[in-house]
């Protein structure tokens, strides 16, 4: 019985179905199997140019879509309606990116965001920083941080094990795909527009290593 060529396999994107080819010398390098831990690229202080090189290295990342808003612009040629989204990935164990994208088709924007996202990925520090604990392990930050964006000021505080995550549905993603688990926040200023509220988050978590040097966190 002859039947036409199998679908497609239906999960993943557009991109993904394509085998990768690399544009940058990062990419081939990884490709080619001689950086194979996303820890050498932060070691380093090399910058990611390929969203796929995320995907490589760090293949159990999640996704989230954080916000989609119809944005309208004037042009010569009338309103132009634009879709921007914003999209988290993470781990759940110490790695988060944050990033937005704009199209004029919410899957685009979205996918465009998820791309950036990638592009944003950064290390966070966790710890048990909360004097109500004491337990050493990884499950919260290692002290408060204070991250602002827009008109948002957001403060990180760490808590004891077994808390959860005492926060707003929009942080609860995010440090739940950053690996946080128990940790409350305190917000101030525009804090209902979320897509300041989540790059107030991201910064806090930025600030885990603050002014400290790759060096201090390589063990
Ligand atoms: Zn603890």
């Amino acid at each position: 019985m002859r039947r036409g060529r199998a679908p497609r396999e239906q999960r993943g994107t557009r991109e993904r179905a394509e085998p990768w080819a690399p544009k940058t010398r990062l990419g081939k390098m990884i490709q080619e199997g001689r950086i194979t831990s996303i820890e050498e690229i932060f070691m380093e202080g090399l910058k990611i140019h390929e969203p796929e090189i995320v995907d490589t290295l760090l293949p159990d990342l999640q996704e989230e879509v954080i916000n989609v808003n119809l944005v309208q612009k004037q042009t010569d040629a009338g309103e132009k309606s634009r879709f921007k989204a914003i999209v988290a990935v993470g781990n759940r164990d110490g790695y988060i990116g944050l990033g937005g994208g704009k199209a004029a088709q919410v899957r685009t924007a979205i996918e465009k965001a998820a791309a950036n996202a990638r592009l944003n990925i950064i290390l966070v520090r966790r710890g048990c920083g909360s004097w109500e604990c004491g337990c050493g392990q990884q499950h919260s930050l290692p002290f408060q941080v204070i991250g602002k964006c827009g008109g948002v000021k957001l403060v990180l505080v760490p808590g004891p094990r077994g808390l959860g995550l005492v926060a707003g549905e929009v942080a609860k993603v995010i440090l739940g795909l950053a690996g946080v688990k128990d940790c409350r926040t305190r917000s101030f200023g525009a804090t209902r527009t979320i897509p300041s509220f989540a790059c107030a988050v991201f910064d806090c978590l930025k600030r885990t290593y603050g002014l400290v040097t790759p060096q201090d966190w390589v063990r």
